[in-house]
């Protein structure tokens, strides 16, 4: 295991924080009926009129026992948007420190880096869309505190090389958060695997893509026990509502409900790759690890355009880096990639 101090990265003013303690912190069930007249509520009962757990406690147990590791390890958010937030309120020090990200990538991390007021550093993956790991340790400074890895990377669809990862990882002093939004749809291996040998290793997970919720914000952050505890700190006591954790424990317990829609979608991927690349414009198809295709074409304006007149909605990823007249096309239902194939091979003729 790598030498790492967790507490050199920490904000100063977060180090000393003691989480606040809500009512539900400091009385917990033990399933005895008790009288509850702690916190204010509406005492009269509708499903909803108690607090949630604000440590979510069933639902980490499921999620922990899933994943191989232990509840200490786990911290759930309203969305992995929210856990990626608390990681920059955590760590990045504004007009301090700063982060080091790889485009063409994920947009919320710049965004999160505005918000922040943390400066965003970024190096651009290599040609195949992989780490430029000389570039990123030319970048780094003592106050790199975080370096983002999307793998499987949105909107290239691939995951980055475990060797590579492997490297920066080992190489990189501050925390590497992987985000592993698409990870279920993955051929590779979670990252969560290397917990115990990297130190400095976040994972980040959501419900919002495989498991299908996006509409209930559930986000899973996956660390050593210590970075745990001072995200804890920070976040906001009952930031996982009821309803939420409710719906999630009843999808998560389905996990073959899950692994059958997720095999469907790699079906209909395989498909949709193929005649995709049989379209006149279409000149290229990215190999893609996720639930989306990255498509190069000769117009991608024009194209974007032409299908959402057929009420057709894709991604135009035109303006990134790298990605010059690319569209990336989520992997739809049957009936809706057959709609846009449709859709698709009757632009060959319009202009
Ligand atoms: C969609 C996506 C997320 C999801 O964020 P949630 O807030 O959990 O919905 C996170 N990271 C990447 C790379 C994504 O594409």
């Amino acid at each position: 295991m790598k030498d790492f101090n967790l507490d050199a990265l920490t904000r100063e003013n977060v180090k000393g924080l003691q989480p606040y303690s809500s009512a539900r912190d400091e009385y917990v069930s033990d399933g005895t009926e008790m009288v509850f007249l702690d916190a204010n509520e509406n005492p009269y009962q509708n499903g909803v009129n108690r607090y949630p757990d604000p440590q979510q406690r069933t639902l980490k147990a499921i999620l922990a026992e899933q994943k191989g590791v232990g509840v200490e390890n786990l911290l759930l958010g309203n969305g992995s948007d929210e856990v990626l937030d608390l990681l920059y309120r955590a760590f990045c020090e504004p007009k301090v420190d700063n982060v080091i990200t790889l485009p063409p990538t994920y947009g919320m991390y710049k965004v999160l880096s505005a918000i922040n007021n943390v400066e965003n550093r970024e190096v651009l993956l290599t040609a195949d869309f992989e780490p430029n790991v000389s570039a990123i340790a030319a970048i780094t400074d003592a106050k790199s505190k975080i370096l983002f890895l999307c793998s499987p990377n949105n909107p290239t669809g691939n995951s980055f090389a475990t060797e590579t990862m492997h490297q920066l990882l080992e190489n990189f002093k501050g925390l590497v958060v992987v985000d592993e939004a698409y990870i279920d749809f993955s051929s590779t291996q979670s990252w969560v695997s290397q917990l115990k040998k990297y130190p400095n290793l976040i994972v980040t997970q959501t419900l919002s893509k495989a498991y299908g919720l996006a509409g209930i914000r559930l986000g899973i952050c996956i660390a050593s026990k210590e970075i745990i505890s001072v995200l804890n700190k920070i976040k906001p006591p009952y930031n996982v509502n009821e309803l939420t954790q409710q719906r999630a424990k009843e999808r998560v317990l389905d996990i073959n409900s899950v692994k059958q829609e997720v095999s469907n979608i790699m079906e209909e991927k395989k498909t949709l790759s193929k005649v995709l690349l049989e379209v006149e414009y279409v000149s290229k198809v990215y190999t893609s690890d996720a639930n989306f295709i990255l498509a190069k074409v000769d117009d991608a304006t024009k194209r974007y355009n032409q299908l959402l007149k057929k009420g057709i909605v894709i991604r135009n990823r035109t303006t990134q880096p790298l990605c010059e007249n690319t569209l990336r096309f989520t992997v739809g239902t049957p009936n809706e990639n057959t709609q846009l194939i449709n859709a698709l091979n009757q632009m060959n003729t319009e202009l």
